[in-house]
């Protein structure tokens, strides 16, 4: 996969994109990441990038010149039309927190492509016309502002080169990971990696431990360390259902539960109930 990313400040990318699991996909080959400078697609001598907003209003805006001029030097970018139409390997992407929200389903369906391009907004945002004529998609990484898409732009490469094959050691962990929708859209135990291990099936991930069993008093679930498969797997489903109950309610309504999720979930609201009535007596 090749990602150009946009930007005034390409400094800002010294770092977060040279370490761990991108720096190892990029050094593999399996990424490559390039990072432009917008000013270099000035043309004044004072290599200005932003003006003010026509009709007035606080702020300045990023001038279109730059961005069309950047994304046209790239040579190599589909047209606008041809990234729309169906099956389309690339996508240039403006950061916006006026965007679609950025999920580990669109992650997914990004880390497919062949081509991405995400241009970062500064000041008040960019010019309209790059989103109307330019971009093909507007994301945002949640619902607050930043004062740049660069760590927007960080943020949809770190989550999309850990899916792309071969970039995580063992590729069957990230199928395990919080939010994942297996295939079926189904919360069912994985079957091709060590059964004692089950999908999120688009809830959170289960709870993790390692050594010292014991550290300063706090010890490890005694059922992990029993070596019984089933019943370890069905306390990781449990406490991912529990988990996700109380961090992230609104997962448990969009994913379709197993009959045996249903029952732990019945579980763990009747031991919630036990223990308000303890804590009451
Ligand atoms: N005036 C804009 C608004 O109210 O929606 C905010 C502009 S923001 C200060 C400047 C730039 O930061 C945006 O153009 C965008 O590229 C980036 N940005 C801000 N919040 C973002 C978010 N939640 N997700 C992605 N990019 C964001």
């Amino acid at each position: 996969m090749k990602i150009d990313i946009l930007t005034i400040f390409p400094d800002f990318f010294r770092g977060p994109l040279d370490y761990g699991i991108v720096r190892r996909a990029r050094e593999m080959g399996l990424v490559e990441i390039n990072i432009h400078d917008l000013r270099a697609f000035t043309k004044d001598r004072h290599r200005t990038v932003d003006d003010r907003p026509f009709g007035g209003g606080e702020g300045m805006v990023l001038k279109p010149e730059p961005i069309f001029g950047c994304l046209e030097s790239l040579g190599d970018v589909a047209s606008r039309e041809a990234r729309l139409s169906p099956g389309a390997k690339q996508s240039v992407i403006l950061l916006s927190a006026q965007g679609r929200r950025f999920d580990q389903t669109l992650a997914a369906e990004l880390s497919a492509l062949d081509r991405i391009v995400l241009i970062c907004g500064r000041y008040e945002g960019v010019d309209e016309r790059i989103s109307e004529h330019l971009a093909d998609r507007e994301v945002s990484i949640g619902d607050y502002v930043l004062s740049g898409g660069e760590l927007g732009a960080a943020v949809i490469v770190d989550a999309i080169t850990r899916l792309i094959p071969g970039a995580v050691g063992n590729q069957a962990s990230t199928r395990q990971e919080s939010f994942t929708e297996s295939s079926a859209g189904q919360a069912e135990l994985v079957v091709d990696g060590p059964s004692s291990t089950c999908v999120s099936g688009g809830l959170l991930d289960y709870p993790h431990y390692t050594r010292p069993a014991d550290f300063r008093g706090m010890v490890v679930p005694e059922v992990l360390m029993n070596g019984n498969h089933d019943q370890i797997r069905n306390w990781r489903r449990k406490t991912a259902l529990a988990k996700t109950l109380r961090n992230r309610p609104d997962l448990l309504e969009r994913v379709v539960l197993t009959a045996e999720d249903e029952e732990l979930l019945n579980q763990i609201k009747l031991d919630q109930i036990k223990l308000a009535q303890s804590t009451t007596d």
